[in-house]
């Protein structure tokens, strides 16, 4: 489906918009320059600016959680992938010394 411009009727194309340092995807028309950011659009621009927020890693000290082992996960993180009440699934891989963590 092509979007159409509101004010001039010209078909729009994707643009970018900067905010806050971050590029985000946008329509924008090719002839009045109008930027749209359509419900996915948006939802895309709001998850990558959460992402933006996150830092590429972090570290944590493993605790004794009773007879287990635990980490706890940052704040920014929690909030960003709305982990309270949710389950996750550890897939651990030996060799590499690596635990992939999946909200399920
Ligand atoms: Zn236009």
């Amino acid at each position: 489906m092509k979007e159409s411009c509101l004010e001039c009727g010209a078909a729009l194309k994707t643009g970018v918009s900067m905010y806050k340092g971050v590029k985000l995807v946008c329509l924008q028309c090719p002839m009045c320059k109008e930027k749209i950011f359509t419900e996915e659009l948006s939802l895309k621009a709001i998850q990558k600016m959460e992402s933006a927020r996150l830092q590429p890693s972090y570290r944590r000290p493993i605790l004794r959680i009773g007879s287990s082992v635990g980490f706890t996960i940052p704040k920014d993180i929690a909030q960003a992938l709305e982990l309270e009440g949710k389950i996750v699934s550890l897939r651990p891989n030996i060799i590499k010394k690596k635990i992939d963590v999946t909200v399920v």
